[in-house]
């Protein structure tokens, strides 16, 4: 027998007593439990960590969010007081670029009540000295963020986000479930069930096409949609993922990838060792807010509109000693063999609002 992390031996005397577990609870206990869970241990960002996020890459993609969000919260009369919401701010660093970005709009600093929707310790840390001089509020859910006009950020937050994966199976489906193969963890096809709610997405898939579903990350989207509805206000979410066209042209894909030390490894080795995504579901999150949608684009499309070239070209003037660097990391951020054409932005915005910047009208 090899040697197993403590969250191995959690896991496995819970499908010992339980029966095999769905993806969304397996993924839960990999990065949320609390003492083994992979976002409580660590701050896994950057080149030291497990893995390089947009924000970390370069000022111009946090600066470029807050002047779009400052943008938007002009369009819509400068509601104060308002909440600046950002769902999983890693390190704080796209925040502290965008309220940097955001200090000359009259009205937009004294306005805001930060808030910040977090749950590991230690990013929390991060971010308390990231935003040392900010007045920061945080949360541990969204639906704890104030009652008041919303602009929410999410980058690479819903990915992070437990999934379930069924297979189509004639008229059913068959819940892909983690269970112990052959002394290993590993998936295994649970038993034919009915599943209605999986038939609006799941009807055009062929039989063992796989449909991914995420329940947490449509209660947060409600919750998100119900506050734009009655408050005003707008929401940006940028991930790597899909919309129904693409789902259904896709077949059903298994998206849910597994990073440890900047490279791939399979989901069931070492549980709680590795960051554990799955592709967004655009739609199911639009669908869900149950608000007007915009995009998706491609992240490449949605910074060069807001003006990514210049403000690097300006960056690289100011500071010659790192024009390469600036040049480098705009073409990570926008060109389609990077992170261009991978990573999508999506936003939200209840009538009246007028459409955000970036997206086509
Ligand atoms: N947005 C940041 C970090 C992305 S990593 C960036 O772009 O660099 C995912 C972030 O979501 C981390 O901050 C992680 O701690 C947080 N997170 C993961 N699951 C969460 C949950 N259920 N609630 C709140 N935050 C969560």
């Amino acid at each position: 027998m090899t040697s197993q992390t403590p969250l191995e031996a959690v896991i496995r005397a819970e499908i010992a007593e339980r029966g095999p577990m769905g993806l969304d609870r397996y993924m839960a206990l990999c990065l949320a439990h609390p003492q083994h869970g992979y976002y409580r241990k660590q701050d896994p960002l950057g080149m030291s960590g497990d893995f390089v996020t947009a924000p970390e890459i370069s000022q111009i993609f946090g600066e470029l969010i807050g002047l779009w969000v400052a943008q938007c919260w002009i369009d819509q009369g400068r509601p104060a007081p308002f909440a600046l919401v950002e769902t999983g701010p890693g390190r704080g660093t796209l925040m502290a670029d965008a309220l940097r970005a955001t200090r000359a709009v009259p009205g937009f600093h004294d306005g805001m009540q930060l808030n910040l929707v977090e749950t590991s310790p230690v990013l929390r840390g991060r971010q308390k000295e990231t935003l040392r001089d900010y007045d920061v509020t945080w949360r541990d859910r969204f639906d704890e963020t104030p009652d008041l006009p919303l602009l929410l950020v999410a980058n690479e937050f819903f990915d992070a986000l437990p999934i379930r994966q069924f297979e189509r199976a004639g008229d059913g489906w068959r819940e892909r479930l983690v269970a112990i193969v052959d002394e290993k963890l590993d998936l295994q096809s649970g038993p034919l069930r009915p599943e209605p709610h999986l038939s609006i997405r799941g009807d055009d898939l062929p039989e063992g096409g796989l449909i991914e579903t995420s329940e947490i990350s449509e209660t947060i989207a409600a919750e998100i949609g119900e506050q734009l509805r009655a408050r005003g206000g707008a929401a940006l979410i940028i991930d790597y993922g899909y919309d129904a066209t693409m789902r259904s042209r896709a077949g059903g894909v298994d998206t849910i990838q597994a990073m440890r030390d900047h490279n791939f490894v399979n989901p069931f080795d070492d549980p709680g060792e590795a960051d554990l995504t799955a592709h967004v579901d655009f739609d199911a999150l639009a669908s869900a807010a149950n608000v007007r949608k915009h995009g998706i684009v491609d992240q490449g499309a949605f910074l060069l509109g807001l003006g990514a070239a210049q403000r690097a070209e300006a960056l690289a003037k100011t500071h010659p000693d790192q024009a390469h660097d600036v040049k480098g990391a705009l073409h990570r951020l926008t060109d389609a063999s990077e992170m261009g054409t991978l990573f999508k932005a999506m936003a939200l915005t209840a009538d009246p609002a007028p459409p955000p910047a970036a997206f086509p009208a």
